[in-house]
C-alpha cells in the first residue's frame, strides 16, 4: 500500500456514516449543558432584568403595578404613563401621582391631571438640571404610596442618549 491509498483509506474511515453520526451525538450531548445554561440567563428573569427605557425614552418605575414610565416634556412637565406587560401605554385609572422635585430647602410639588392615556404635571419642574426627585405613586386616593426617590439629570447621557435619569447603561 503506498501513502496515497494509506491516506485515502483513512479519509474514508472519517467520513464513514457512524463516525459522523457519534459526532454528531457528542456535539448534542455538549448543547445540552449550553441552553440549560442560557436558560439562566432568560430576560424575563427580573432578578436579573436588563434595564429598559420607557416608549418615550423615559425612566421606568417598576415597583408599581402597573409599572410607570417617568418622563419629562420638552417643557419640562412631567408626564407618567401607565405601562402592561408588553410596554405600551395604558390609560390610567384612579392612579394618584404626586412629584416633589428640587432642593430641599424649596422643593415644588407637581400635581397631575389625566391627558390622553397619560397623566401630566400642572406646573412644570422648577429650574435646575439635577434636581432631586420624590415620586409618589398611589393606586388610589385612600392607597399606600410607593415611592421612587432619584435625581432628575437632564443631561444628555453619551452612551445611550437618553437623558441620565433614564438612562439604561450599566454606569
Ligand atoms: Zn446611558
Amino acid at each position: 500500500m503506498n501513502a496515497f491509498s494509506s491516506t485515502m483509506k483513512s479519509i474514508r474511515s472519517l467520513l464513514s456514516v457512524p463516525s459522523v453520526a457519534s459526532v454528531l451525538s457528542v456535539l448534542s450531548l455538549l448543547a445540552v449543558p449550553a441552553l440549560a445554561a442560557d436558560k439562566k440567563h432568560d430576560p424575563s428573569d427580573h432578578t436579573h432584568e436588563k434595564k429598559t427605557a420607557g416608549p418615550n425614552g423615559g425612566r421606568l418605575i417598576n415597583t408599581v403595578t402597573p409599572r410607570a414610565e417617568f418622563f419629562v416634556t420638552a417643557d419640562r412637565k412631567v408626564q407618567i404613563t401607565f405601562l402592561d406587560a408588553a410596554g405600551k401605554a395604558i390609560a390610567p385609572a384612579s392612579q394618584v401621582v404626586t412629584v416633589t422635585s428640587g432642593e430641599r430647602s424649596a422643593p415644588k410639588t407637581l400635581t397631575f391631571v389625566k391627558s390622553g392615556d397619560t397623566l401630566l404635571s400642572v406646573a412644570a419642574l422648577p429650574a435646575g438640571n439635577n434636581l432631586p426627585t420624590v415620586v409618589q405613586i398611589k393606586a388610589d386616593a385612600a392607597a399606600k404610596p410607593i415611592t421612587a426617590k432619584f435625581n432628575v439629570d437632564l443631561a444628555k447621557c453619551g452612551e445611550c442618549k437618553l437623558a441620565e435619569y433614564a438612562c439604561i447603561c450599566a454606569h
